[in-house]
């Protein structure tokens, strides 16, 4: 990789950074199609985030991405937002526009791509998604808006559960959303009654991790969607797959969010299938 006067800058914000697969899959690209860009990790403290983005303007950042735990505070130090972003919001991908930097969500559009690339019909079904933070957000609208009849959201904050299930309503009013508490002893019911269970929390990450649910409550003919990608198998898929549950993890989702971000910042199509190698090749080399 030669880096001149002319290579374009794109990156991560987040705090703490830990471990991204976003610099490798992006800057493999760019080295195999010669594109003069680079794709840096910046660990950006809470306190420091007005000035990482008067930094990006300042140093002319062609774009960055937004993880934990920026991806709603940062709305207010962009010039615009998308519609996406607006609804869901959260913030996961910045880029330039003649009206300065607009703020976007991929992440909703990679999972929703996730499901479509698999073939699975949302129409009319009912979805249990445990997780009310960012990405949890960006599926509950994306589920809602793609002909999901019924979602129960939980959290272990209820009032995080609460809050997105006012959004979703006020958003979607014809469709069913309920919150349910992690300590409601129906909530065995509602996740066994569900077609679809998602987790949208970091439970799994972790070697000594238990499961985010109970197992008891998967079985045969659902679909069990872990947004985490490493481990490649959680917990929780584990057990799905072994009581016969069609299972899926993040990694997919995380493909198609950053091929939609590395469209957003070069303006080229993104190579699925190179990217798709990278991560296939780091996680499970
Ligand atoms: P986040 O904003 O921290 O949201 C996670 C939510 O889950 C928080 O509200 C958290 O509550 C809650 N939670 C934690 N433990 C819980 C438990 N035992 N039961 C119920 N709720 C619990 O994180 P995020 O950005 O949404 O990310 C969530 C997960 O999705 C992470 O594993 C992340 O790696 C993954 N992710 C994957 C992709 C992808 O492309 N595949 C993209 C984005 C995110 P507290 O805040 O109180 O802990």
């Amino acid at each position: 990789m030669e880096i001149n006067a002319h290579t374009k800058i794109v990156g991560l914000i987040g705090y703490p950074i830990g471990h991204t697969l976003s610099p490798v899959m992006h800057n493999t690209v760019f080295n195999k199609f010669k594109l003069n860009f680079v794709y840096l990790p910046f660990e950006v403290r809470p306190e420091e985030l007005a000035g990482a983005i008067k930094g990006m303007r300042g140093l002319g950042i062609v774009g960055l991405n937004v993880t934990i735990p920026h991806k709603e505070e940062v709305k207010k130090y962009l010039d615009s937002l998308s519609g996406e972003a607006e609804m869901i919001g959260a913030v996961n991908c910045i880029y330039r526009t003649d009206g300065g930097l607009r703020g976007d969500n991929t992440d909703g559009r990679g999972f929703l791509r996730s499901l479509t690339e698999r073939g699975i019909d949302l129409e009319g079904k009912c979805a249990f998604l445990i997780g009310a933070g960012g990405a949890g957000r960006a599926c509950a609208f994306m589920l809602a808006a793609n002909g999901i009849h019924r979602i129960i959201l939980a959290d272990k904050v209820t009032a995080k559960a609460n809050a997105l299930g006012e959004d979703l309503t006020a958003e979607f009013p014809l469709s069913s959303i309920r919150v349910i508490s992690l300590d409601d002893n129906r909530i065995k019911d509602c996740i066994r009654g569900s077609d679809m269970v998602v987790n949208a929390t970091p439970v799994g990450m972790r070697p000594d991790d238990g499961l985010v649910i109970d197992p008891d409550c998967l079985h045969n003919g659902m679909f069990v969607y872990d947004l985490i990608y490493n481990p490649i198998e959680t917990p929780l898929l584990r057990a799905a797959r072994e009581r016969g549950a069609e299972t899926l993890n993040g990694m997919e989702m995380l493909l198609y969010q950053g091929a939609l971000s590395f469209e957003l910042w070069t303006g080229k199509r993104a190579p699925i299938e190179i990217m798709w190698q990278v991560l296939e090749e780091t996680l499970k080399g």
